[in-house]
């Protein structure tokens, strides 16, 4: 008997959530507005002219104007030194209508200690991104900092289809600063039994099959396969992976899951793209907005996760 199965009930729609958020920031800023006569404000400095971060910044000032929030944008040289970046964040730290500073990443030519300088030379109150040293501890303690907005977006994303994560075993594949640990201690705050996963791990398809949440951030195209996948998992697919398409006559994304092999086995899945991806500008806008606040001393709105 061949029974169809409902893929559209299983789909994590990353890009309802993320309008929805971005309306309720919206409504947040008018309310900021009459009470209290700011705008909350986001600065974005971009290196060099690299086609993604282009688009990328593009697209954050876009968001930030429709939401109603201020929005600048600084264009520094490829070739800007690490003092040259410092600089324009310093002044942009004394500035008191900007809430938000975030630097678009990669930077180019710039090593990677050169790159730790730079975020850390953002005040932390105004590290919308979260990647500052102190944000990263404050996250690992579990005390309140601005936390990085893709992890943030997975997040509400998972809680938006499971209300109560505790007890749930999670397996987290990727380490990196931006993405991989920034979720796994999320995860532990929700009280999951996390597993970090990586290119060393030994048995990774065994690893996947006792987790009952698979956060993939790896960078290679559909890397999970559907016979690895247990039975009504829930896949939040974070990788962004550009590929040739089927016919070859242009490039298409795809995540690190292979979703067609995936949703038949899973019980919920972020498609890519229209899955994480979407999430994470909402998510910068709502830091936005909490930085805007606890700047000024006033009690910042609390997300409703339950969209
Ligand atoms: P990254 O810094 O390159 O880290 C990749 C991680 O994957 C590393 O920890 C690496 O392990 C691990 N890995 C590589 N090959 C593996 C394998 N065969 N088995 C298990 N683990 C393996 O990448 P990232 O910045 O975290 O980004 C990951 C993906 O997410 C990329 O596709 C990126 O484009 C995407 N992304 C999406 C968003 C969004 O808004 N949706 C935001 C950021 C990133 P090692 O540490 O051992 O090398």
């Amino acid at each position: 008997m061949n029974v169809d199965i409902d893929v559209s009930a299983k789909i994590i729609d990353g890009k309802k959530t993320s309008l929805l958020i971005r309306e309720w920031i919206k409504s947040e800023i008018t309310k900021l507005k009459e009470s209290y006569n700011f705008i909350p404000g986001l600065a974005v400095i971009l290196v060099g002219d690299n086609p993604a971060s282009q688009i990328y910044v593009k697209n954050k000032e876009k968001q930030s104007l429709e939401s109603g929030m201020n929005s600048w944008k600084y264009i520094l040289p490829a070739d800007a030194s690490e003092k040259n970046i410092i600089e324009q964040i310093i002044k942009l730290n004394k500035d008191s209508s900007v809430d938000g500073i975030l630097v678009q990443l990669p930077l180019p030519k710039i090593n990677t200690a050169s790159e730790r300088n730079i975020i850390n030379a953002i005040s932390p109150d105004k590290d919308v991104d979260g990647l500052s040293i102190i944000n990263s501890g404050k996250l690992f303690s579990g005390e309140n900092g601005l936390s990085p907005a893709t992890p943030s977006g997975c997040i509400l994303l998972l809680k938006e289809y499971c209300a109560n994560l505790a007890g749930k075993k999670a397996l987290v594949i990727g380490r990196s600063n931006l993405v991989g640990k920034p979720i796994a201690n999320m995860l532990l705050r929700e009280n999951c039994t996390v597993t970090m996963a990586h290119s060393k791990t030994k048995d990774l398809i065994e690893e996947c099959r006792q987790a009952d949440i698979i956060i993939a951030a790896i960078g290679i195209p559909n890397f999970i396969k559907g016979e690895w996948i247990k039975k009504d998992s829930i896949i939040i697919d974070v990788g962004i992976n550009r590929v040739e398409s089927i016919d070859s006559s242009k490039k298409q994304i795809v995540g690190d899951v292979n979703f067609n092999e995936a949703i038949k086995v899973c019980s919920a899945i972020t498609p890519v793209p229209g899955g994480v991806g979407p999430m994470t500008i909402a998510c910068l806008l709502v830091n936005t907005l909490i930085a805007s606040c606890t700047r000024r001393n006033i009690e910042a709105p609390i997300i409703n996760t339950n969209f």
